[in-house]
């Protein structure tokens, strides 16, 4: 059983909260749009690929802009060869910043919304979807169908889940407004996104205690595959156990000396977090068992006391080992489920009026 990663998908939480400000006075620079694109676009009919293909050249946001791969003022071959890339200096960018545009008959529309609006829960995309229904409806009522499409740009793929179960995750909301835009208007939807964000994470996992130390077991006896303790995670535990409790039953004159020993402990423990080469679990342990038998040797009159202060090393690496298991999990869990969503096309028997689309990032 491999637990490396080699899959390209990635796992990413959406923060339900920020503290994150929105400059004031902020100017959207519109992308331009030719009159030859609009007519090229057009010849193209409603191929989305081809459509996105024609869009980098053009696109332009205040934090960021679609190039073509190695060559920004040539085409694009391929999807593959697309690539955000977002403007290092705009501050009001996020990892769940949208964006849409739509080439139409009548006229160009974009809009750009770079941050959830975190207090009323309301992600980007929803904030798109509103704008896309206000445009439309001002400007496409009551007219004959256009095969136009409407290219949405994200940066996480939009949500598969919630925390709260009254809210419909955006992905569900951009799939019903993609039938209903297409029924109304006869657009179609393109969506464009650089992380897929799966519904699957690491608290969809439940494990018992029980499982839990099953697979720890299996794990540290047979994988070799290197994992990274986590410096915070051992902090906390170290805080957690008080020292002034181990302390009290030390004898005055010792005081000094057991602060210093407990001190050079901890600082070892910590440095083992540091190490730049990734170790297996069985390295941990042996590792952390020295600086554990060091402590031991120095404080030989307080080996009861010792107990809870030797098992943290043990405890951090054991909860660093079970959060990569589940890390595994979600990300080919969320794989698979990513994969439905790009072929589910092939198998239904009308155009689908939605297609989803990863391109690559070049920060
Ligand atoms: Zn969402």
């Amino acid at each position: 059983m491999d637990f490396g990663f080699s899959r390209s998908v990635s796992i990413v939480e959406l923060p339900e909260s920020s503290s994150q400000q929105v400059p004031e006075n902020r100017e959207a620079i519109p992308p331009t749009i030719s009159t030859e694109l609009r007519i090229s676009l057009k010849t193209k009919g409603h191929d989305p690929i081809q459509i996105c293909l024609e869009l980098p050249e053009i696109y332009t946001l205040p934090w960021l802009t679609l190039t073509t791969g190695q060559n920004p003022c040539g085409s694009a071959k391929s999807l593959e060869d697309l690539k955000f890339q977002y403007h290092k200096d705009c501050k009001e960018k996020t990892n769940q910043c949208a964006s849409v545009i739509i080439v139409g008959e009548n006229g160009t529309f974009n809009h750009e919304v770079p941050k959830p609006l975190y207090e009323e829960k309301k992600h980007t995309e929803v904030i798109i979807i509103e704008a896309v229904d206000k445009y439309l409806d001002g400007n496409y009522k009551n007219q004959r169908r256009k095969e136009e499409i409407i290219v949405i740009f994200t940066y996480n793929s939009p949500c598969m889940k919630r925390e709260k179960k009254s809210i419909e995750p955006c992905m569900f909301q951009l799939f019903k407004k993609a039938h209903q835009w297409n029924r109304d208007y006869g657009f179609s939807v393109v969506i464009l996104f650089t992380k897929f964000w799966g519904p699957i994470g690491p608290n969809t996992i439940k494990f018992t205690e029980v499982e839990i130390n099953q697979l720890y077991s299996w794990f540290r006896e047979f994988s070799n595959v290197p994992i990274q303790v986590d410096s915070k995670e051992l902090c906390k535990r170290f805080k957690d156990i008080k020292q002034n409790q181990l302390l009290s039953v030390v004898p005055k004159e010792y005081k000094e000396k057991v602060r210093c020993d407990l001190k050079k402990f901890k600082k070892d423990l910590m440095d083992l977090t540091e190490i730049k080469q990734p170790l297996t679990v069985k390295q941990l342990s042996e590792n952390g068992e020295e600086v554990i038998g060091n402590l031991r040797q120095v404080m030989c009159y307080f080996s009861e006391e010792l107990v809870p202060l030797s098992n943290i090393w043990h405890e951090a690496v054991k909860s660093s080992a079970v959060k990569r298991i589940k890390a595994k999990i979600t990300a080919d869990g969320n794989s698979e489920i990513f994969k439905f969503l790009q072929n589910r096309e092939s198998t239904s028997q009308n155009r689908d009026p939605i297609s989803i689309y990863q391109i690559s990032q070049n920060l």
